[in-house]
């Protein structure tokens, strides 16, 4: 029986790997479940899952939570401290890292730091402390496995080798693939939340529709494969079929295929090193028509290009991107920005950052509060 600290047990992510631990109540149990502040749905959760420690990261909702569950001995916390408890609960052997944004980076350390395998869907986790995160996890011997469909699919084709020469990672180009910066000066948030094949929760659709997701994905997997960006091509594959790919020294190409549903990945991260069945629609191969391979536009799509270059600066500056940009896709989902400022914001922040090298954990935090605050001030946000 393996037991799992679910954080982020409300979002997307969250709420599918909670299908696949009821779907396989024999193998698997929740010790924690953690959130922002849904706490109508945390009950139902804590209530059919039965965890030690509910937290959730606001003390009003804590307090709504508690009252909910006065008929239970669940523990209820609250804040970042009560996140960072939930992620390292005793009781359990591996953390799904699913809160959104850099709120999720101090739950998975703290993960981390007692010893738990960390099965990893916050991808801002390792953009902006990837270096931090990828010693600490070494140094306490932690598995760090993937959620994120292109670096399990990644991770699932190296089956632990090195010895690559290319990473392939595919994009599915969002909803505004083919389109030039013209075309996208009046899109509305209804457009760009319309992803071609993924269902995801708001920020992350954004993200693909601007291809900062696809820039995060790039840092992300420096990290976790141990290469610099330049090993690394985006490929813009409208079908979501091929899930990523790898090229070996001797020319092999080995790509990962399957249906665009988020349940495999996380059943891959879950079950490491078996495999179990997830229930959904596997794909039929013989349905799958052609598959295509393009070059993303980076002069329309700004966000991947910056991602680039924010990793080769190094230091601070990938937290940098992050910070802004998730200061600006807030802003475009409260309709504050249009969706060609995202870029430009992200990219002001850049140019305004004075690179810190080999950043402590509180620089990475000064760097991220620096960068919210100035695309605040600057671009009236
Ligand atoms: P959602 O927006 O659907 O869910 C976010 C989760 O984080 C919710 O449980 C939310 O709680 C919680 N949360 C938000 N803010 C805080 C906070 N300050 N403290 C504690 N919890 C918080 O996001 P997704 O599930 O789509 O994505 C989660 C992560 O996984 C992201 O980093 C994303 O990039 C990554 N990812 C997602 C994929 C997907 O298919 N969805 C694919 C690959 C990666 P509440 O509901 O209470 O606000």
């Amino acid at each position: 029986m393996k037991k799992v600290s679910v954080l982020g047990s409300t979002g997307s992510i969250g709420t599918q790997t909670l299908d696949i631990i009821r779907r396989d109540s024999e193998n698997f149990s929740v010790s924690a479940l953690a959130a922002g502040s849904n706490v109508a749905l945390l009950e139902e959760q804590a209530r059919e899952f039965k965890p030690k420690i509910v937290a959730v990261a606001s003390a009003d909702a804590a307090k709504d939570l508690k009252t909910r569950l006065s008929d239970t001995d669940i523990l209820v916390l609250s804040g970042e401290e009560g996140l960072c408890e939930a992620a390292a609960i005793e009781d359990a052997d591996i953390t799904l890292g699913a809160i959104v944004g850099i709120a999720g980076l101090k739950p998975v350390l703290s993960a981390i730091e007692k010893g738990k395998d960390i099965a990893l869907a916050n991808k801002e986790t390792l953009v902006t402390a990837g270096d931090i995160v990828m010693a600490k996890a070494k140094e306490k011997n932690v598995k760090i496995l993937p959620v994120d469909s292109e670096h399990s699919a990644i991770f699932q084709c190296l089956d632990g080798r090195s010895d690559l020469n290319k990473i392939y990672l595919t994009a599915s180009g969002g909803p505004f693939f083919g389109k030039k910066k013209a075309d996208l000066e009046s899109v509305t948030l209804k457009d760009a939340l319309k992803h071609p094949t993924w269902s995801m929760g708001a920020k992350i659709t954004i993200d693909s529709a601007s291809l900062a997701n696809k820039g995060l994905e790039v840092i992300e997997a420096t990290h976790l494969f141990g290469v610099t960006a330049d090993k690394i091509e985006v490929v813009v594959h409208r079908q979501s079929i091929v899930h990523s790919m790898v090229e070996f020294k001797d020319g092999a190409i080995i790509a990962q295929l399957g249906s665009a549903d988020m349940r495999t990945p996380i059943s891959v991260a879950l079950n490491y090193p078996d495999r179990s069945e997830v229930s959904g629609k596997l794909l039929d191969i013989f349905n799958v028509g052609s598959l295509t391979f393009e070059k993303p536009d980076t002069d329309t799509f700004r966000m991947l290009a910056l991602a680039f270059k924010a990793t080769k600066a190094g230091g601070t500056m990938p937290t940098v991107l992050n910070g802004a940009n998730e200061e600006a896709v807030s802003a475009f989902l409260n309709g504050k920005c249009r969706f060609l400022d995202i870029a430009d914001i992200v990219e002001g922040a850049m140019e305004n950052h004075k690179i810190k090298e080999k950043p402590a954990l509180s620089d990475i935090f000064d760097a991220d509060r620096e960068a919210r605050d100035f695309v605040k001030a600057k671009f009236n946000l």
